[in-house]
């Protein structure tokens, strides 16, 4: 599920994570980014002054696409509204029966790769940068493992947005977490992922586990990373794919066939993936517009907005 760069040729990136403004923050530092998808025409665009709320009144899910300052994020931008990406995860987030109002947001950081929820202002915020920074990342021909660029795009982008919105939920929810919060977050992100329709999740699980695989290799492993509130990226890949292994082990048969989650590991996926559903039926269940255990609204929600 990664690996098609030689480690040499990618710039120092670090996942990093710590507070700001009371929410919580999705640090990826990267070395220098190319100029991703920078043409002229995203150079002549002219991008409107304000931010575009999507839905409006009384619903609890707001999706805002911010303008990018950058020219260099104008394509990013509309691809994004194109593909309707924050529309598709407002669709599945509104499964839920929200106490507050929660904003899902893309916008310009200056210069920053990062991407965060912040529990003052209820909002899950992705900036242009991260998704630069992920694209410019993905690999030009399918990895070893054949992870497309496409997959390796669209896969962390969803696992991203959806871990920071699992911070919402369990923020707005008050969920109790035994264990790392940012750990629960990958949990609730890989379940969700993998109840989408089983292509689908082996795709975006596919690209996710491409993106920690390669952070995971560029990653110094000295002390002040131990330290980090969230685990190292190869142990944030590793518990995806033994997730995704634990929820069907035939379909991902292959990810043990092929050594990329090793066989010790895989003994226990099953019941892991058991433990974070029984988790997301007692704690996120209750607040279900839907039966917890029917994937298919879920997959609807998703769907519909399927470009
Ligand atoms: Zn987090």
């Amino acid at each position: 599920m990664d690996m098609a760069h030689n480690p040499q040729t990618i710039p120092t990136s670090e996942f990093s994570g710590r507070g700001r403004d009371g929410g919580r923050v999705e640090r990826v530092r990267f070395g220098a980014i190319p100029g991703v998808l920078l043409t002229a025409a995203t150079l002549l665009s002219a991008a409107p002054a304000h931010a575009l709320p999507v839905s409006h009144g009384r619903d609890r899910v707001v999706v805002t696409y911010v303008p990018p300052s950058d020219p260099a994020h104008g394509e990013i931008y509309r691809a994004l509204r194109r593909q309707h990406v924050l529309e598709r995860l407002g669709a599945v987030v509104r499964l839920v029966r929200l106490p507050r109002r929660l904003t899902l947001r893309m916008k310009g950081c200056a210069g920053e790769a990062n991407a965060w929820y912040d529990s003052d202002s209820r909002a899950v915020t992705m900036c242009y940068e991260l998704v630069a920074g992920i694209i410019a990342r993905a690999p030009h021909e399918p990895s070893p493992a054949g992870v497309t660029q496409e997959q390796a795009t669209r896969g962390p982008i969803a696992q991203i947005l959806v871990h920071e919105t699992g911070h919402a939920l369990f923020h707005l929810l008050r969920v109790p977490i035994f264990g790392r919060e940012e750990d629960a977050a990958d949990q609730l992100a890989a379940l969700l992922l993998l109840h989408l329709a089983p292509a689908q999740a082996r795709d975006l699980v596919g690209g996710s586990g491409y993106f920690f695989a390669m952070l995971g290799r560029q990653e110094a492993t000295d002390t002040s990373r131990f330290a980090d509130v969230h685990g190292l990226s190869w142990q944030r890949f590793y518990s995806l794919v033994c997730l995704a292994y634990g929820s069907d082990p035939r379909r991902y048969a292959d990810v043990v066939a092929k050594g990329y989650l090793p066989a010790d590991r895989a003994t226990t996926c099953g019941d892991e993936y058991k433990q974070v559903a029984y988790a997301f039926r007692r704690l996120i269940g209750p607040h279900l517009r839907v039966r917890p255990h029917r994937g298919e609204r879920l997959r609807r929600a998703w769907q519909a907005r399927e470009p």
